[in-house]
């Protein structure tokens, strides 16, 4: 079938990552449709699109973000071709995503069926280990009774993780050194699962100490065609947390990059995976990688694939979902090798979050926002401007801030003097935290594990 052209999309979202889709969008020539709830009624992104509206009326401010019906109701009222759901929300609700091309929308993303393949650990488990790729050892299916933990711990021994099958954002996962923490984990990570993601379903994994998270962005096409993008370090985490991201990792050698990026599409292609997607691995210290789960959908930080790679990766997302094949003129990837990466890109996340006082959340008006600006830096802000009002609502991402430079070190320099050029008052923010983790020795060398922000608490000065 042709590839169709899309007249009009809505982006199933808010914040950073809703204009981001409407700036792909307008560069394709696509009118962009935004949603908003009450509480984002002054929100930017509203006012991003060329055509708005509100949702969720008596909904709370997450809920009305989550509306299938509705939503869908409201695409077919405002005639749009096809639904972006950026991440987090509806990302990754196969209901939805049915639901979307049940009402003849196009869902820009993997299908339901590649969702319930992957969006929860234990099927993608399932996926990545009969494609052939090294899982970390854990249990085959969740727990059930406690006599299942106690056997696994007996055969592969202490320390081990217990994560939440339907877990994301660090949480629901639960760290256990012997029988006691063990079996108490266990009901306390059951319990926030079900709190967090409506299912209680909790597995083991034998806990590797201090891994490098890499992960290989890839992208299909609907005729079957796969590639990757190279890797990114997420190894800089608090609370299992990604805070900072760059790409390429540092830490590969040819051959372990050219094994990840294999693995990665050899799980992607086991599930017949199209669109965006980014397969997670765990390097332990001796350089073994292990895959923990694939995400069907753009993650936060895709800014330094692309300025590696200069791809532009939510245009690609929007035009394989409209018929396109990799090898169109418009997306213009014929073969693997067509991909090439220059220099290195690094992400920060600027929150507004109080990392004297625990990483708080902080409320209020910004009654000073000036961003960088200069060579080598790319910003994707949310609601960023001086008189936004920062609310309790939503997550705490203010801006994200990517620096390209040809060396690692010169990337490292470009952020940290963006960094310093920020000015946001009104509202605490993570900035001096960040500043200091760009200029540490251990990242400058592209070296950091997962325990490094826990292991330098002067990072918090
Ligand atoms: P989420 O979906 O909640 O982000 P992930 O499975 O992607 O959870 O894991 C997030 C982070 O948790 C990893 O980057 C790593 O720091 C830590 N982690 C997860 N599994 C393990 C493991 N088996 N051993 C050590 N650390 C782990």
């Amino acid at each position: 079938m042709a590839a169709r052209k899309f007249r009009k999309v809505m982006a199933a979202n808010r914040g950073e990552i809703a204009i981001r889709i409407f700036r792909a969008c307008t560069e394709l020539g696509i009118s962009t449709v935004a949603i908003y709830s009450e509480e984002d009624k002054l929100s930017l992104h509203r006012y991003k699109a060329d055509e708005a509206y509100f949702v969720g009326k008596g909904k709370s401010p997450i809920d009305a973000y989550l509306g299938i019906d509705e939503l869908i109701a409201l695409a077919l009222k405002a005639d749009v071709d096809a639904i972006h759901p950026g991440y987090g929300f509806l990302a990754e609700n196969a209901e939805f995503a049915e639901k979307c091309e049940a009402a003849g929308i196009v869902f820009i993303g993997p299908t339901a069926e590649m969702q319930r393949a992957l969006g929860d650990k234990v099927a993608g488990r399932k996926a990545a280990v009969a494609a052939g790729v090294q899982v970390v050892p854990g249990t085959e299916e969740p727990i059930a009774k406690e006599e299942e933990a106690l056997k696994f711990a007996k055969e592969f021994g202490y320390p081990i993780i217990i994560k939440a099958s339907a877990g994301g954002g660090g949480r629901g996962m639960r760290v256990a050194r012997n029988k006691k923490e063990l079996l108490e984990g266990l009901v306390a990570a059951s319990s926030e699962a079900k709190a967090s993601f409506g299912n209680a379903a909790v597995f083991l994994e034998r806990y590797i100490e201090n891994p490098k998270h890499i992960e290989v962005q890839v992208l299909g096409d609907n005729h079957g065609n796969l590639v990757h993008f190279f890797d990114r370090d997420c190894s800089v985490q608090r609370r299992h947390q990604k805070v900072v991201e760059f790409a390429p990792a540092l830490c590969l050698t040819q051959t372990q990059r050219e094994e990840l990026c294999t693995a990665a599409l050899k799980i992607a292609g086991q599930v017949k995976y199209r669109n965006a997607g980014t397969v997670e691995f765990l390097v332990d210290q001796e350089g073994n990688h292990y895959f923990i789960e694939m995400n069907p959908r753009i993650q936060v930080e895709h800014t330094v694939t692309e300025m590696i790679t200069g791809r532009n990766l939510v245009q690609s997302q929007i035009l394989v979902a409209a018929g396109h094949k990799l090898s169109d003129p418009e997306i213009n990837i014929p073969s693997q090798s067509a991909i090439d990466m220059r220099g290195y890109a690094i992400q920060c996340r600027i929150t507004t979050e109080d990392p004297a006082n625990n990483f708080a959340p902080d409320f209020g008006t910004l009654t000073t926002y000036r961003s960088a600006a200069g060579a080598g830096i790319r910003l994707d802000a949310g609601n960023a401007f001086t008189g936004a009002k920062i609310t309790p609502h939503y997550d705490s991402l203010l801006v994200k801030v990517s620096s390209w430079g040809l060396t690692f070190k010169d990337a490292a320099h470009i952020m940290n003097r963006a960094l310093q050029e920020f000015r946001v008052r009104g509202v605490k923010t993570n900035i001096g935290f960040l500043e200091n983790v760009v200029t540490h020795p251990v990242f400058i060398k592209g070296n950091c594990d997962t325990s490094f922000i826990e292991k330098h608490p002067e990072l918090l000065q």
